[in-house]
């Protein structure tokens, strides 16, 4: 007897929404289960204040629910998790979503996932894929003395609301894109901001307008937002500057750095601020953020950059490396994410016992993004090697769940498990690391690396990212696990 096809999707952020959306079109079965009470994934985590993202919002949106209704070019974070609520709610997914379920497991069973979750429930899947993101389980740094801080501490993407900030000196700690945010906000409301910088970073000066009345009519007629669309591309290449600086050593990384370099200037005269706020690493190799006004907010009365390391914690305050005792009554960590936890802590359990942990020991990894050899009908989206500084999120996904959904219908036809081979796997990792050490990424430390000191990062155009999955011969590249059989056997997929 056939049994059915069904997917279990882990998560319902914009990754798992975006399949979701695509397996309901194709009437394939699916459930989503979520460990949250409501989708969005990071954005329904993260509420700090000053939250917004950070790329043009008309390129966060899925093509196929396009919208007109963004307040502001970067838009607000509540707008975007909005954005994705109703999404959920007009598409019809919500009655496929398993709240305030977690997968803790997910076991290959005579040829089937079992995935066991923190309800108690057994569910059996033919596909699981893991949604999960990589902006998911915070990061708080061992700092020594953490714990015997007298007042309330907590990590950006948890923020505690219940505590309220008026005539509290607030500690920062973190220059990425949410450190940045929230000072630039807190500091503009007057707060008394103290902003730990252990490494100063390059940014992007960029204005937040407000969308206007003409531009969201001009949205809804197809020709206008077309021409609009493509002006907003030709503009981000003039701004952004043009995606081989990052990739490549040569003239284009060398104006960006002297354009980086020119924008900092421009914002600091204090020549002793200006040096303190000048980066060592180069441009491109950290994750840059765009901020209208971190650098007019950081030269405020009301806020101090602290810079260099932190020492300690005390009950009352930060010890930074100089030894200076900075009273404080809250701290906020914006000290980022494992970003190489994907799935876990959930386990994954493949044939012959074969472990998503034991496969990772020496480094996440995965065969062009979305596969992991050993684990059969077992998928990410967004995993390693995502162009996650190249192509917009959306496009991304169109490339990784159109061929993901190629895969389905092999698996169909064949009724097996497929998995990428790791000849295959192995092939596309050497691709990448032959050119990676010529880009950005590979200049400093930053949270694409792996534990060896690889980043973990898609390095070509974007354009290749599409091409990549149209030259795939799943035959060749990827190897059958007949379900029937008490053991695996692996034998070509033929196709
Ligand atoms: P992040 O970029 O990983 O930055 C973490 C910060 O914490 C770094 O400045 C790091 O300093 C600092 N830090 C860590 N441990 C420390 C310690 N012990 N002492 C002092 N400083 C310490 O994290 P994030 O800002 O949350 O951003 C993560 C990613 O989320 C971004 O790159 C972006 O992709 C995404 N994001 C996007 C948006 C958006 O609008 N779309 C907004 C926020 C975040 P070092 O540099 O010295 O290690």
């Amino acid at each position: 007897m056939t049994r059915p096809f069904e997917v279990a999707i882990i998560g319902a952020g914009m990754s798992g929404l975006f399949l979701a959306h695509h397996l309901k079109e194709a009437g394939i079965t699916y459930q989503i289960f979520e460990r949250r009470d409501g989708v969005g994934g990071t954005w329904h985590d993260n509420t700090y204040p000053g939250l917004h993202v950070d790329v043009a919002t008309r390129r966060y949106e899925f093509p196929f629910a396009r919208s007109n209704k963004w307040s502001k070019r970067y838009a607000p974070g509540s707008e975007i998790r909005g954005y994705f609520e109703s999404f959920a709610k007009t598409d019809g997914l919500l009655p496929n979503i398993r709240f305030s379920e977690e997968v803790t497991e997910a076991r290959w069973t005579d040829g089937r996932w079992v995935l066991s979750t923190s309800k108690g429930n057994r569910v059996e899947a033919a596909v699981v894929v893991a949604a999960t993101g990589f902006l998911r389980v915070p990061r708080r740094p061992a700092i020594p003395g953490a714990e015997s801080f007298a007042g309330p501490s907590f990590h950006s993407s948890e923020w505690n609301h219940d505590v309220d900030l008026r005539g509290k000196r607030i500690g920062i700690i973190g220059t990425g894109s949410s450190g940045i945010q929230i000072v630039s906000e807190l500091g503009r409301a007057n707060h008394d901001v103290t902003h730990f910088i252990r490494t100063p970073q390059w940014m992007q000066v960029r204005a937040n307008p407000r969308v206007n009345l003409a531009e969201k009519v001009l949205l809804k007629v197809p020709a206008l937002r077309r021409y609009w669309d493509w002006r907003t591309a030709r503009n981000r290449i003039e701004t952004e500057g043009p995606e081989t600086w990052r990739l490549e050593p040569g003239p284009e990384r060398d104006r960006m750095t002297q354009r980086f370099h020119d924008e900092l200037r421009k914002a600091v005269q204090d020549p002793g601020l200006l040096a303190k706020l000048t980066p060592t690493e180069p441009p491109g190799c950290k994750r840059i953020p765009k901020t209208p006004d971190y650098y007019t907010v950081v030269q405020r009365p009301n806020v101090t950059p602290v810079f260099g390391g932190i020492d300690r914690i005390e009950p009352n305050g930060i010890v930074s490396a100089d030894g200076v005792l900075h009273e404080l009554d809250v701290i906020v960590y914006a000290t980022g994410f494992d970003t190489h936890a994907y799935m876990r802590p959930m386990k994954v359990v493949g044939p012959d016992d074969a472990t998503i942990d034991e496969l990772w020991r020496d480094g996440v990894y995965s065969y062009r993004g979305v596969g992991v050899p050993s684990l059969p009908n077992f998928f990410l989206l967004c995993g390693p090697f995502a162009p996650v500084n190249s192509l917009s999120i959306p496009t991304t996904l169109e490339h990784e769940v159109g061929f993901l959904l190629r895969v389905f219908d092999e698996i169909k036809k064949t009724g097996a498990g497929l998995a990428p081979t790791v000849a295959a796997t192995e092939q596309f990792r050497a691709e990448i690391g032959k050119v990676l050490p010529n880009t950005t990424y590979s200049l400093c430390d930053n949270w694409y690396r792996d534990q060896a000191g690889t980043a973990i990062i898609w390095p070509f155009v974007a354009q290749r990212h599409l091409d990549q999955y149209a030259e795939v011969n799943l035959g060749a590249e990827f190897e059958l696990f007949p379900i029937s059989g008490e053991t695996a056997r692996t034998t070509s997929t033929g196709s």
